[in-house]
C-alpha cells in the first residue's frame, strides 16, 4: 500500500513536517535515521543549551529539545521509524523508498529533511574539546557567557568564516581569523568587511595544530603554513568555519543540486527539481542553517505536500 507522504530525517525539519502533515490527516511515516547521515533528533543532539529557540525562555537542553518535538510528532499521530534509508528512486511512481531494516515502501509525496554536518578538524584535541569552547556555529553559540569580552578564533577564509568573525566581534574583546592561505576566497565586500574591521585581525598562512586546553579551550597551538614555525596564540574560544557537507548522497543524480549539493528549492518554497519530492532544513538551506529556520521549512514542506496531493489525482 502506497503512504501519503514518507519523511526522511528525525531532526527539526522532520519532526516538524510530521507534525504539520499528521495534523493535515496525511498519516505520515517518519524515518528518522539511525547513523547513515547524523542521529535521531539531528545535530541539535550534540549540543547542550539552544538558547535562541523561541517558547524556553531559559534556553533549552538540545536533547531535551528533540526529545519533546519527537514526542510531539508522536501524539500527532506520526509513525517514526529509527531506520536509515538506503536508497530512493524517485524515477518511480509512486515514488519508492528502501529502509534499511524494514524494506521497501511507496509513497506519493516525499519530503527530504537529512540535514548537514560541519566539517570538521581532524585533531584528537578537537574531539575533546568540542562543546568546551569550541564550536562550529558562532551564531548558535557565539553570544554564550564564556565568550563575552574574551578573544576568540574563527578558523577558515570563506565568506561563512568571515560572517562568523564578524558576528563573534560583538561579544568577543577580539576575533582572530585564522586562514591557511595569504587570500580569502570569500566575496569581495566580505573580505573587505574583515580587513577593515578594528576587533578582527586576520592571521594569513596558519593551521590549527592543536586545541589547548583541559576542560575548556585556552589557545591554539598554530603552524605557520610557509615558515613551518609554531606559535601559542591564547583564545577562550575557538569557532571551525570550514564548510558543511550536505547530506544529500541518497538524492544525487535524482534532484537539482547547487554546486556544493544542497537541494535546490523553488524560492519561498519546498519544492525541488521533481515534483511531489520537498525538501527542508538544512539539507537545502547553506544561508541560515538554524533550528528555527529547518522547522520552519519542515512545516511549509508538509503543507506543500498536502497541497500536492490535494492537487493531483
Ligand atoms: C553543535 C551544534 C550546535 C547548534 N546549536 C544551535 C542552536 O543553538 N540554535 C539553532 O537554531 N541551531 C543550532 N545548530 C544548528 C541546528 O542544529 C541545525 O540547523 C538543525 O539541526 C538542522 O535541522 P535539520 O532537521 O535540517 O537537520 P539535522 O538536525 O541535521 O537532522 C538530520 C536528520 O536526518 C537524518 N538522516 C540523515 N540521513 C538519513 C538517511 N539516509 N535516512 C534516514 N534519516 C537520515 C539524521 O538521522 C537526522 O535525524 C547547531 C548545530 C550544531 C552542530
Amino acid at each position: 500500500m502506497s503512504e501519503k507522504i514518507i519523511i526522511i530525517g528525525g531532526g527539526p525539519a522532520g519532526y516538524t513536517a510530521g507534525i504539520y502533515a499528521a495534523r493535515g490527516n496525511l498519516a505520515p511515516l517518519v524515518f528518522e535515521g539511525f547513523m547513515a547521515g547524523g542521529i535521531p533528533g539531528g545535530q541539535l543532539m550534540t549540543t547542550g543549551a539552544v538558547e535562541n529557540f523561541p517558547g524556553f525562555e531559559k534556553g533549552i537542553d538540545g536533547q531535551q529539545l528533540m526529545a519533546t518535538m519527537r514526542q510531539q510528532a508522536l501524539n500527532m499521530g506520526c509513525r517514526i521509524l529509527t531506520e536509515d534509508i538506503e536508497k530512493i528512486m524517485l524515477d518511480k511512481n509512486p515514488f519508492e523508498v528502501l529502509g534499511a531494516e524494514s524494506g521497501l515502501y511507496q509513497s506519493q509525496t516525499l519530503v527530504v529533511a537529512t540535514g548537514a554536518a560541519a566539517k570538521r578538524l581532524p585533531l584528537p584535541s578537537e574531539r575533546k574539546l568540542w562543546g568546551k569552547g569550541l564550536s562550529a556555529c558562532a551564531v548558535c553559540d557565539g553570544a554564550l557567557p564564556m565568550f563575552r569580552n574574551k578573544p576568540l578564533a574563527v578558523i577558515g577564509g570563506g565568506d561563512s568564516a568571515i560572517e562568523e568573525a564578524l558576528h563573534l566581534s560583538h561579544f568577543g574583546s577580539k576575533v582572530y581569523l585564522i586562514h591557511r592561505r595569504d587570500s580569502f576566497r570569500a566575496s569581495h565586500i566580505m573580505r573587505a568587511r574583515a580587513q577593515e574591521h578594528p576587533k578582527i585581525e586576520i592571521l594569513w598562512n596558519k593551521t590549527v595544530e592543536e586545541f589547548l586546553g583541559e576542560s575548556a579551550v585556552s589557545g591554539l597551538r598554530l603552524r605557520d603554513t610557509v615558515s613551518g614555525a609554531l606559535t601559542t596564540l591564547e583564545v577562550a574560544g575557538a569557532f571551525e568555519a570550514i564548510g558543511h557537507r550536505p547530506n544529500t548522497a541518497l538524492v544525487k543524480g535524482q534532484l537539482e543540486l547547487d554546486e556544493d549539493g544542497y537541494v535546490i528549492t523553488k524560492a519561498g518554497s519546498t519544492e525541488t527539481s521533481r515534483h511531489g519530492v520537498f525538501a527542508a532544513g538544512d539539507v537545502q538551506d547553506k544561508k541560515f542553517r538554524q533550528a528555527i529556520t529547518s522547522a520552519a521549512s519542515g512545516c511549509m514542506a508538509a503543507i506543500e505536500a498536502g497541497r500536492f496531493l490535494q492537487e493531483t489525482p
